[in-house]
């Protein structure tokens, strides 16, 4: 409030120029009405009505775009897909509008003397997200949509996301039901003409661009905590492109109940009044999810939620992983992520805590529910050690920097993305706070674990709706408080500095070797981020296609060396035409003949490359140390 008199007073003597320029401040809140009744034409529409404060003279309003949408820690609010933005004052006259040179997401509308209020319909072109606004943007099929409320506002200059409000309606076709953690409204539920309305309470700007809206023509509800000690409801809320695809699996709902009482056990108390789990059975909208306070939104296929068998990969990681983020991320955040409205640009760097250890979370919570066995965490776990040792980016980007630059690594890069480096702050922050797991354990005799770091971390007396900011030293703090241990250390050697290479010291902690040996290891192909395929980046430093495409290189390896380079197509080994086997079992015959000869296409010319390499057989492996319980044992164990 303190902040905000020095605006009025200034507006008052801008008052006097001509235009003035002035932020609005009636007090009211700004009323949208979200139209969504024919989305079928690809778009759908709002109309923001804005209080302004009365003028005498005509005054310039400056509006904003949602620029960094909560959730998808970049500047990737969706503006490009804006198809229509008309400004009318309360006559229906149409206001002329300016943007703000050097800032696409702010525009400077002109009020005339006299006008109180002013309305801005947006019509904005849905299932055309771009990569960095995916789970947050807004689809529609035939019998299902989500909305998400920042694609359909704007809002003014000067508003504050936790004190200002916004009163929302929302049209949808006729029998559609939704759902949101949005409140709503006593009086929601009329039909408008043909179509449903719902009336929501007037909410603050930050809980309504926090909560996304489900709906669909087949609908089913089910509680996930009812019965039990956990005291705040939990909602399943399904949708589906069909009657029979809401009917979910009985296993798969036995499943997320578990996986909330393990939250439970897991947090201790609960930031949050109610949770919705909003989930969309679908083939007809794109696989997606992101976190919120008071719900997520999960989109998966039928086909994987079919049973427990079924559900695999990345599909058996959405809902659990969005799930732990009302904890880490929403509740609990980076000091530099907390901004009071939604266009100051946020710092990232400490991704490798908000997703780094969302991402562990999220993983132990499915071992210790079941929807994954402990063989299926230890493959996962050998794929992360595997991606984080060839992940050469290291030597000059530190992980610390993914997270500082994550909106540039969003996208993949086809060609040499391990030296680019990608988002990696939620794999190797994941097997970090796996370490800081393990060391927990090891310095206490196995009686303090992450366990005890998340009810510290995550306490919280009673619901909150605001996020609570933490930095760097909060976290080294408590976990000294835990043990002692030069934690700042290891987050500098882990977190902050550039290396030579991964150090796989994790391993060993939780009683595994990771070294070489002349067998692959067999890891299930459904395991998430595991490729498969002709893949010799342990030996030679290449990866082939099963047609002889190299489409990746490992920088200074023997590949590398020898001149092969991305594009390349191999078609002879030694003296036999290109296979997959040819070239393994010219790998092997390399501890007698010291090299390998291909003759290699890059399309217009042939040429041959001798690979010197005598190792023979090289494959990264993780394995027991012995049979007897290990420290990842007891860390799945389920509560
Ligand atoms: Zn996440």
């Amino acid at each position: 409030m303190l902040k905000r008199i020095p605006e009025k007073f200034l507006c008052l003597l801008l008052g006097l120029l001509l235009p003035s320029v002035c932020e609005i401040r009636a007090g009211e809140p700004m009323q949208v009405e979200i139209d969504c009744t024919r989305p079928q034409r690809g778009f759908i529409e709002s109309t923001c009505v804005i209080p302004v404060t009365k003028m005498d003279t005509v005054q310039t309003v400056p509006l904003w775009y949602p620029k960094w949408v909560p959730g998808s820690h970049g500047p990737g609010g969706p503006i490009a897909n804006v198809a229509g933005m008309t400004i009318t004052g309360p006559r229906g006259e149409t206001l002329n509008w300016v943007r703000t040179g050097g800032e696409v997401y702010r525009i400077e509308v002109d009020v005339p003397a006299g006008v109180a209020t002013i309305s801005v319909n947006l019509r904005y072109i849905i299932n055309q997200p771009t990569t960095t606004s995916f789970g947050h943007d807004c689809f529609f099929a035939k019998s299902i949509g989500v909305v998400s409320p920042s694609c359909l506002i704007v809002y003014p200059d000067g508003v504050d996301a936790d004190d200002d409000t916004v009163s929302v309606s929302l049209m949808l076709p006729a029998k559609w039901k939704s759902a949101t953690a949005l409140p709503v409204a006593e009086d929601q539920g009329e039909m408008v003409n043909e179509w449903e309305s719902v009336q929501y309470q007037p909410t603050s700007y930050r809980v309504l661009l926090d909560s996304p809206i489900m709906a669909g023509l087949h609908y089913q509800s089910l509680p996930l905590a009812e019965g039990s000690e956990i005291t705040p409801p939990h909602t399943l809320h399904l949708f589906g492109d069909s009657e029979q695809e809401i009917q979910l699996n009985g296993e798969v709902v036995a499943k997320y109940r578990e996986m909330v009482r393990q939250t439970s056990l897991l947090m201790g108390s609960h930031p949050f009044d109610r949770f919705d789990i909003l989930l969309g059975i679908s083939s007809q909208l794109p696989k997606n999810g992101l976190e919120h306070s008071r719900s997520t939104f999960n989109v998966l296929p039928a086909s994987s939620l079919r049973n427990l068998g079924t559900l695999k990969g990345w599909d058996r990681l959405l809902v659990p992983h969005e799930y732990l983020h009302a904890w880490c991320g929403k509740y609990r955040r980076p000091q530099g992520m907390i901004k009071t409205d939604f266009h100051t640009a946020k710092d990232t760097e400490l991704l490798w805590v908000y997703e780094g250890l969302t991402q562990y979370l999220g993983e132990l919570i499915e071992a210790r529910s079941g929807l994954m066995s402990k063989e299926e965490f230890e493959a996962r776990l050998f794929v992360e050690l595997r991606n984080a040792t060839h992940q050469d980016g290291r030597q000059w980007r530190t992980l610390a920097d993914t997270g500082a630059a994550s909106h540039i690594l969003r996208a993949g890069s086809d060609r040499w993305g391990e030296l680019r480096r990608s988002q990696d702050y939620y794999m190797e922050g994941m097997l970090f706070w796996l370490e800081v797991d393990a060391r927990l354990r090891s310095l206490t005799d196995d009686k303090i674990s992450i366990d005890e770091f998340c009810h510290r971390f995550f306490h919280v007396d009673e619901p909150v709706v605001s996020p609570k900011g933490y930095g760097r030293a909060e976290i080294i703090s408590l976990l000294n408080n835990l043990a002692e241990y030069d934690w700042d250390g290891l987050i500098n050697r882990r977190i902050e500095s550039i290396q030579d290479r991964y150090n796989p010291e994790v391993a060993a902690l939780l009683g595994y070797r990771f070294d070489f040996d002349e067998a692959k290891q067999d890891v299930p192909k459904e395991t998430f981020r595991f490729r498969g395929g002709a893949d010799f980046l342990d030996s030679i430093g290449v990866v082939v296609s099963r047609d002889g495409v190299v489409t990746r290189v490992k920088l200074e390896s023997p590949a590398d060396r020898g001149g092969l380079v991305p594009g390349d197509k191999i078609l002879t080994v030694g003296k036999k035409l290109w296979s997959f086997e040819n070239l393994e079992q010219a790998i092997i015959k390399s501890k007698d003949s010291k090299q390998i000869d291909l003759s290699i296409t890059d399309d217009d010319n042939v040429r041959d490359v001798s690979l010197e390499y005598g190792e023979g057989a090289r494959y990264y492996r993780l394995s027991r140390e012995s049979e007897t319980e290990t420290v990842l044992d007891r860390i799945l164990q389920a509560k």
